[in-house]
């Protein structure tokens, strides 16, 4: 990807995000996340020459190389991907700017738990199974609230700021809209609490999502396309 494809998609995703957010309310922003995972640190860096300084990926180890290769320029770092347990220990490491993708009590305790031998504490957001998808990790959404503040009671290393889910795999955007309605219903209890961040919206619905309320967007191929 050269300069100047860099700024015109991220020209293109900044103007559909100002629509969306404008649709809503003018009150209303919202953080654009690049999401790295398919391209490389020479396309992270066009991107953050145009302007772009949150990136996000899926991988533990994709995320740790990226970080080091671009250490020199004020990035912030999102992991977005299902954490194995076996990576916690690395994840702690890499020191992520939010961790999108705590999708379980169990994996809450176990990073709670590696945490707190660290001594260190991290960022999360819950993440929703709001379409109730087999193929979707993410907690229920009908126990996401007393999970989320379950975590809150007993994880005093994880720093829950909101929630964050996957928009429903469907053509029918009533479906895809349901799902971000309803994930926005769940935030919304949550704010009490300290929810921050609803983190929701990629590459094919971001805009439903915005005017929906997301405040938080994972956008992939629409920024890293050539
Ligand atoms: C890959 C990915 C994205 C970005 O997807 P695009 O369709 O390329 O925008 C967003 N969120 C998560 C969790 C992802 O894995």
């Amino acid at each position: 990807m050269n300069i100047k494809t860099a700024i015109a998609n991220l020209d293109e995703v900044i103007t559909k995000i100002e629509g969306a957010r404008l649709r809503l309310s003018h009150h209303h922003i919202v953080k654009l996340i690049g999401v790295s995972k398919y391209s490389s640190a020479q396309d992270v860096e066009k991107l953050y020459e145009a302007g772009q300084r949150a990136y996000g990926e899926n991988k533990v180890q994709d995320l740790r190389d990226k970080k080091l290769a671009l250490d020199e320029h004020p990035l912030e770092w999102h992991f977005i991907g299902s954490l194995q347990k076996n990576k916690i220990n690395n994840l702690i490491d890499a020191k992520p700017t939010l961790f999108h993708s705590l999708d379980s009590i169990e994996l809450a305790n176990e990073l709670n738990k590696k945490l707190e031998v660290k001594n260190t504490t991290m960022k999360c957001l819950l993440q929703v199974n709001a379409a109730k998808e087999d193929t979707k990790s993410g907690v229920n959404p009908l126990e996401a609230v007393s999970i989320y503040k379950t975590i809150i009671d007993t994880c005093p290393n994880i720093k829950l700021l909101g929630i964050m889910s996957i928009g429903a795999h469907s053509e029918d955007r009533k479906v895809i809209k349901r799902s971000f309605k309803d994930t926005k219903t769940i935030f919304d209890e949550l704010a009490p609490l300290g929810a921050k961040y609803c983190s929701m919206g990629m590459s094919s619905d971001f805009e439903l999502a915005i005017e929906c309320g997301s405040n938080m967007i994972r956008v992939g191929s629409a920024l890293f396309k050539d």
